[in-house]
């Protein structure tokens, strides 16, 4: 691409918002806030019970930086108290109940969550800062979803794993991320209940409040006290999990830093373990794909929920021939990118979930710059409140920059070239992560050539960022093991026998 190549199209974007900017104007169309309760308690045991310790915390809202609510503060001791009340639970109720009794509860909670979905999708929205249409169109469906579609492999484990029984393991710990808080939640626990196992969970500091929403929908489902318990803490909480001796297995989602530190402290113990964690996904479009589909796929698939994706398209690999056609696309694209009060339903790109995570996307937006790479960023206002990053892309990328081998987790793209499809597959493999990837071309036979190369655990074609609790997610090399979603997801809760 040469230098500035931009430079007139910008003009173009530009005269256009001139002449039309403010008639073609949005008018504000905010969700109301949900009230909310000034303080949560865990919930332990069927009831919500302050920490022992007597401490909270505040969690925010990241579009305006003010406070949503009081948090109870776990640490050991409560975890310790939620595993015992999960262990009562496991060994007198749930393992002995008839696999069809506990579906009629998981059916529960997957219609009540429909019942509650606008409140919910409210709430995820204030407290992680993506967008309502997000939150609302994506989150909430799929969390239902989730439990509807476990609760009916409840009493058909027979036929799951033909010829052999499934026996349930005991106690789970479940250690969730703020980027999908609630979806994360169901993801973990739909399974666990359906295979007949407890669990503790404990929702990411930033991001509490849905996961507590939740467990009032469980309260109120009637499941018996103790099989699902909810912890609110920071990383201590989280620890104090992956240590207590009468956990049988640890479910984590989240960075890869702290994958490895939980897979060191398991070593040589009974615990089974499954980590979903980072990713660097490579989106990699053809010369023969449909480029306008393609630049929507790129825009669904790193900007939207501000990149705040483990499996985002964060790398755009861009066969030769068609980097400039790519390049002028997807900044007018971008220029349409609407950011900002992420309750509004026109929002596109809403707050970034905490001041620690901006720091960081800055940071490594900063070293792509320092580095070599050429920076296009729109202008656009932002709030005076809150933590915003406008919607960047970068090209002149090197497979050396930070920016094309760090994980960013905001709306950053990095853009590079490829000529060959073997050097697209090389490009594309050439990360320590393998969560996902998306491949844009006309030809079905290039997609299954290049899928079946990709070390990437699910592999998107002509699209990206579908998901169907039906369909198994994760990761290669050190973007984790282990399978969430489907058939698949069911194998971690059990012991086959
Ligand atoms: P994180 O810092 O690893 O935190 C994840 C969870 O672990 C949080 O609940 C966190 O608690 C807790 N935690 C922190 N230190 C711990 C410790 N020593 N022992 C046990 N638990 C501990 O990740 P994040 O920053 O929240 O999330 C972003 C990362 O998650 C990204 O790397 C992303 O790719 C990954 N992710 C992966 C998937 C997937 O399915 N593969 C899905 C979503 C996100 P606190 O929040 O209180 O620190
Ligand atoms: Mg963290």
């Amino acid at each position: 691409m040469k230098k500035n190549s931009e430079a007139p199209h910008l003009e173009i974007v530009e005269s256009r918002r001139l002449l039309f900017g403010d008639l073609w104007d949005y008018a504000p169309s905010p969700e109301k806030p949900v009230n909310l309760k000034k303080h949560y308690d865990l919930f332990i045991d069927g009831k919500f019970v302050p920490a022992k310790s007597g401490k909270t915390f505040s969690t925010i809202n990241p579009a305006t930086e003010e406070s949503l609510a009081e948090v109870a503060l776990a640490d050991e001791a409560d975890v310790d108290r939620a595993v015992k009340a999960a262990r009562k639970a496991y060994q007198n109720v749930w393992s002995k109940m008839k696999p069809a009794e506990r579906a009629k509860y998981i059916y529960r909670i997957a219609r009540m969550i429909q019942e509650k979905a606008r409140e919910l999708c409210i709430i995820e929205t204030m407290n992680g800062g993506k967008p309502i249409r997000e939150s609302r169109d994506i989150d909430l469906p799929l969390v239902a979803a989730h439990f509807f579609f476990y609760a009916g492999w409840a009493d058909k484990l027979d036929y799951a794993f033909a010829g052999r029984k499934a026996r349930s393991i005991g106690v789970a710990g479940q250690i969730i991320p703020w980027n999908f808080p609630l979806l994360m939640a169901a993801w973990k626990i739909a399974p666990a209940l359906a295979t007949g196992n407890a669990v503790v969970l404990k929702p990411a500091e930033t991001t509490p409040l849905t996961a507590l929403h939740l467990a009032e929908i469980i309260q109120e489902a009637d499941l018996p006290p103790g099989v699902v318990n909810i912890v609110t803490g920071d990383g201590g909480a989280g620890a104090a999990i992956v240590n207590h001796k009468d956990v049988d297995k640890i479910a984590f989602t989240g960075s890869t830093e702290v994958g490895k530190m939980i897979q060191k402290a398991i070593a040589g113990t009974k615990k089974k373990l499954t980590l979903e964690l980072g990713g660097k996904a490579a989106n990699i479009i053809f010369e023969d794909a449909p480029i306008d589909q393609a630049v929507e796929g790129i825009i669904n698939g790193i900007y939207f929920n501000q990149g705040h994706v483990c499996c985002a398209g964060s790398r755009l690999l861009v066969q030769e021939g068609i980097v400039d056609v790519v390049t002028r696309k997807l900044w007018d694209r971008l220029r349409t990118l609407r950011v900002g009060n992420p309750l509004d339903k026109n929002t596109d790109i809403g707050a970034i979930n905490s001041k620690m995570q901006l720091e960081k996307i800055c940071s490594l937006v900063e070293s792509g710059v320092d580095e070599g790479a050429r920076m296009h960023q729109i202008t656009c206002d932002l709030p005076e409140r809150g933590f915003w990053f406008r919607p960047t892309f970068f090209t002149e990328v090197a497979q050396s920059h930070r920016i094309a081998q760090e994980e960013i987790f905001g709306p950053v793209l990095s853009m590079l070239t490829f000529r060959t499809p073997e050097e697209a597959i090389e490009r594309a493999n050439n990360t320590p992560y393998g969560l996902s990837a998306g491949v844009w071309t006309d030809k079905g036979s290039k997609i299954f050539k290049i899928a079946s190369k990709l070390r990437a655990g699910v592999v998107w074609a002509n699209t990206y960022n579908q998901f169907d609790p039906a369909s198994p997610f994760g990761g290669y090399k050190e973007s984790g093991f282990g399978r969430e979603g489907g058939l698949h997801g069911l194998m971690p809760y059990v012991e086959l026998i």
